[in-house]
């Protein structure tokens, strides 16, 4: 299910583009257009819901091991997951993401390395 007015569900299609990192046939992971930091990417269900709520479990619990692979690859040692849902809890987007925000590290800056960011 996707919604022909949601830009997360554009960027899933490819008429949006993304620096993508991960796709299976529920979870679409890509960069962050705004990141808080080197390498904050968004991992989503393709599923189309607004909050966490309104997604299938089946489609939720393939989320974290998604994350949980992107911090491995690219070696973020100290990061956040994050996930927002509603205004005043900060959402923006009205398609369930989760944030994986990687934190620098003090002695040795990002300990992570994607190209050109
Ligand atoms: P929220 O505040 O809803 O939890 O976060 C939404 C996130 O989506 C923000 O960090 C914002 O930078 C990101 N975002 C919004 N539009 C786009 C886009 O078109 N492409 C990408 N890659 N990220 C986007």
């Amino acid at each position: 299910m996707s919604s022909a007015a949601c830009i997360f569900c554009k960027i899933i299609k490819g008429d949006i583009p993304s620096l993508k990192l991960f796709e299976s046939d529920k979870v679409f992971a890509f960069l962050d257009i705004q990141p808080l930091s080197r390498g904050h990417a968004l991992v989503i269900p393709k599923f189309h819901g607004a909050k966490l709520t309104d997604i299938p479990d089946e489609d939720l619990v393939e989320i974290l091991p998604v994350a949980k692979k992107i911090a491995q690859a690219t070696g973020a040692v100290d990061f956040n997951i994050l996930q927002n849902n509603g205004r005043i809890a900060h959402q923006v987007v009205d398609h369930v993401h989760f944030h994986m925000i990687p934190k620098p590290n003090e002695k040795e800056g990002m300990t992570i390395g994607w190209p050109n960011q």
